[in-house]
């Protein structure tokens, strides 16, 4: 029996997030002080992410996808991957990164049995990196990408928040990227996921400088975007279009077989693509599919609502299979129609990272 939901979506897609930590403060993501991470003890063991993995794709989920946190800081993502990329049923196995520790991993990683992979990069300037990621360095993810490339790792998917002032004006860059590579480049609507920090607590202002169009981070500590910055900030799907085919002419329509809800084109002879996810602007919860794990073992049917069951201390408080199995049905059973973000709805609760993005 599929895992089927109140308003009749198949749901075949598990998101594990395998830890809440990163190397990185991104600044739509996580303050600079990093958000308060759960004790090891709290965090799944590989163990246990397997055992859950393994039931829920006997229980019809086909495609997994490891993110986090930063999922490349866990010691054991190989033994993870490893047991993950075997489980009979699974069609799809991928992974979310950073990419800053990436060409140390790569071959490991592809040595266990992945496949795919979706690296995060928004802006292909070095300072501007700084800046947005305020951790890592773009030469590192740059020749991350590279290694993962190099070992077979593909398609390699580049997923990149557009953000009105900051990087737009980079649209172009980007699209020209994919011309002599097989990369699949992809711009994600901005999430105002985290609102619950105040607007006047973190960036003082969000002003254009020196004429440029760039907008200024001005940051004190502990600083991350707030809910209205982040709406401010949002660029639509059409005006970057616009902006590559301003300079690269028109693009076509293009098809990438595991591109989920992206909208994807080519520049007419290009090795790549470019796609466009709207998660905000357009109804994507229509077509959604997935369930999260967060790493400390909570089921989510919704990244956008507060719901979420404990699977943890019921796994750890001797729970069967079968037990587990009809908890995760429960939460499927539970599944929110859409969220409401366009709307002005606020998400409280968890960040991005410590949910899985
Ligand atoms: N650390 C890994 C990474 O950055 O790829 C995996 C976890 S991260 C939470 C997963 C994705 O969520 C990244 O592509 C990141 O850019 C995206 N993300 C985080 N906060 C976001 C926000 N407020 N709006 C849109 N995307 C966001
Ligand atoms: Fe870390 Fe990813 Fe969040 Fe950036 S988006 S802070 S890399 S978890």
């Amino acid at each position: 029996m599929p895992l089927i939901d109140p308003f009749n979506r198949n749901i075949d897609y598990l998101r594990i997030s395998v830890t809440d930590r990163c190397n990185f403060r991104c600044v739509y993501c996580m303050p600079q002080e990093g958000f308060p991470v759960a004790e090891k003890s709290e965090l799944l063991t590989a163990d246990e992410f397997i055992r859950l993995a393994t039931i829920a794709v006997d229980l019809g989920i086909t495609k997994i996808r490891l993110t986090g946190g930063e999922p490349l800081v866990r010691k054991d993502l190989e033994v993870i991957v490893g047991a993950i990329a075997k489980l009979p049923g699974l069609t799809d196995l991928s992974l979310t990164t950073n990419g800053y520790i990436l060409d140390e991993k790569a071959e490991g990683l592809a040595r266990a049995g992945l496949t795919r992979i979706n690296i995060s990069l928004d802006t292909l300037r070095p300072d501007k990196f700084k800046e947005i990621a305020r951790g890592g360095d773009l030469p590192r993810v740059l020749a991350g990408i590279r290694a993962a490339s190099d070992h077979g790792i593909g398609p390699i998917k580049i997923n990149c928040v557009a953000m009105k002032g900051l990087n737009d004006d980079e649209a172009a860059d980007f699209a020209a990227w994919t011309k002599d590579e097989d990369i699949h480049f992809r711009f994600i609507e901005l999430m105002p996921i985290r609102w619950n920090l105040d607007e006047t607590s973190g960036f003082d202002s969000l002003s254009a400088h020196g004429g440029n169009g760039l907008i200024q981070l001005r940051q004190t500590q502990g600083s991350m975007l707030s809910d209205a910055q982040m709406r401010r900030m949002y660029i639509s799907a059409e005006e970057l279009r616009n902006r590559i085919e301003s300079v690269h002419g028109p693009m076509e329509p293009a098809m990438v077989k595991t591109n989920g809800p992206a909208r994807t084109f080519r520049i007419p002879g290009a090795k790549g693509t470019v796609g466009f996810i709207s998660q905000i602007s357009s109804d994507l919860c229509a077509q959604c599919n997935r369930i999260r794990l967060t790493s400390d073992g909570f089921l989510r049917p919704c990244l956008m609502s507060d719901g979420e069951l404990d699977l943890k201390s019921v796994m750890r408080g001797g729970a069967s299979d079968e037990e587990l199995a009809a908890l995760i049905r429960h939460v499927v059973d539970h599944k929110p129609e859409r969220h409401y973000l366009a709307q002005g709805q606020k998400v409280t609760g968890r960040g991005m990272s410590q949910i899985g993005g």
